[in-house]
């Protein structure tokens, strides 16, 4: 989906420090946490999913094979396989051999046609064809972790919804919204910030940001509109 930028009153000047937030208590935390939310709604306010989807299911096969892969080539070969095999009844029972000619350029395709194709028919033989919305039958899909459900949960089925990819757990940690690695205690510490309704759009407008401007080796903090409220931790090469 084409997401439009705009900008946002000017970030602190270049020789600026970053933010202390050493003795920050819960409550300042929350302001700042809901100050950066604004702040991400007025850069990238049409920001959703990357990945392209029709359906609860699409979305589900397409988060798996964006393992290790960009979510554009993601797109690039979505379209054939779904239109091959567009029920889960379908990609389940379809030659292995024949799936992983069109997902070859994903990468790893063989480890991911047999985890797509295991979800495939769970979701058809388990649950009648449709994916289930609950976080604990989600997650007991083969290879579906808290991660993948969240994506699922939040973009296609409408629940609030924290997902911790790379990009979430780089920037809650840069941010100071956080102080972990866990993915898992990472979601629990972003959900405690802000309030249920903003929990999905703030997690894709994290991975926006994170891809465009706050990027793992090089952030661009000079020109971040965030950075009045980033204490920047752990950044020792800014842009
Ligand atoms: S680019 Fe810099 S200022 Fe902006 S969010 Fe990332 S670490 Fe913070």
């Amino acid at each position: 989906m084409k997401t439009a930028r705009r900008t946002l009153a000017k970030p602190a000047g270049a020789g600026a420090r970053p933010l202390n937030v050493a003795r920050e208590s819960l409550a300042a935390k929350r302001t700042r946490a809901r100050a950066i939310a604004r702040g991400l709604d007025r850069l990238y306010p049409d920001a959703w999913c990357e990945l392209n989807y029709r359906t609860p299911f699409e979305l589900l096969i397409a988060t798996i094979l964006s393992a290790q892969c960009t979510d554009k080539m993601v797109n690039q070969v979505t379209p054939e396989l779904f239109a091959k095999y567009p029920t889960p009844d379908a990609l389940g029972a379809a030659s292995p051999a024949a799936v992983e000619t069109v997902i070859k350029r994903t990468g790893f395709f063989r480890q991911k046609t047999k985890a797509i194709q295991t979800v495939a028919r769970r979701v058809a033989e388990d649950h009648g064809g449709r994916v289930p919305e609950a976080m604990d039958e989600l997650t007991t899909l083969p290879g579906v972790g808290r991660k993948t459900a969240n994506v699922v949960r939040g973009t296609a089925f409408g629940h609030p919804a924290i997902f911790v990819d790379t990009h979430v757990r780089r920037l809650a940690n840069r941010l100071g919204l956080t102080v972990s690695d866990d993915p898992d205690t990472i979601e629990v510490d972003l959900q405690a910030l802000l309030p249920p309704r903003a929990w999905t759009a703030f997690a894709h407008r994290l991975i926006h940001h994170g891809r465009r401007v706050c990027a793992a080796r090089t952030p661009r903090c000079t020109s971040c509109a965030l950075r009045r409220w980033c204490p920047q931790i752990g950044v020792t090469n800014a842009a």
